[in-house]
């Protein structure tokens, strides 16, 4: 699909810049005019991709998170979040609801399920002690003002 805007952002895993991702992806997909839902759904994943880049990916150190966002034609959103953290080993288990590496964490097991709720489309990549790409795609519904 052809791409009509792009932006590229990239920071340090401090959990502290969990919001700033959150904030600076919806802005940039503001200009789309999204409904308060979608903007909502996208935030939602936004936050959920970026909160496993700083809690697993970079668990015990700090290294840099780098997102890449695309407004598509058709009023598609694409988000891609990618890590050199320490990977995924099994992406299908890891994707399951509920599976989580850190139980003792409080951590539900939840969010690549909240990824595929709020998204009409996620792909991972990983590769161990190299990283992980999480690419995630919305089609926002038309409106007749939405010129690009
Ligand atoms: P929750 O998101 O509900 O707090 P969680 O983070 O464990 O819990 P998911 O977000 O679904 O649940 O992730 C499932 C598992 O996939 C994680 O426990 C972790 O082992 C692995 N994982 C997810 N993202 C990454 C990443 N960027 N790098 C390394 N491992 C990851
Ligand atoms: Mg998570």
């Amino acid at each position: 699909m052809k791409v009509l805007n792009e932006v590229n952002i990239n920071f340090l895993s401090r959990s502290s810049n969990e919001g700033y991702a959150r904030i600076a992806i919806s802005g940039f997909v503001s200009q789309l005019d999204p409904t308060v839902d979608e903007l909502t759904d996208i935030k939602t994943a936004v936050s959920e991709a970026v909160t496993n880049c700083i809690v697993h990916a970079y668990a015990d150190t700090l290294g840099k998170i780098y997102i890449t966002a695309r407004i598509l034609e058709n009023n598609t959103v694409y988000i891609k979040i990618r890590d050199r953290g320490c990977g995924i080993e099994n992406i299908k288990k890891a994707m399951e609801p509920m599976f989580t590496t850190a139980p003792n964490e409080e951590r539900a097991g939840l969010g690549f399920a909240v990824m595929q709720t709020f998204m009409d489309k996620v792909r991972v990549n990983s590769r161990l002690g190299k990283g992980t790409t999480v690419v995630m795609l919305k089609k926002l519904t038309s409106r007749a003002d939405n010129n690009g």
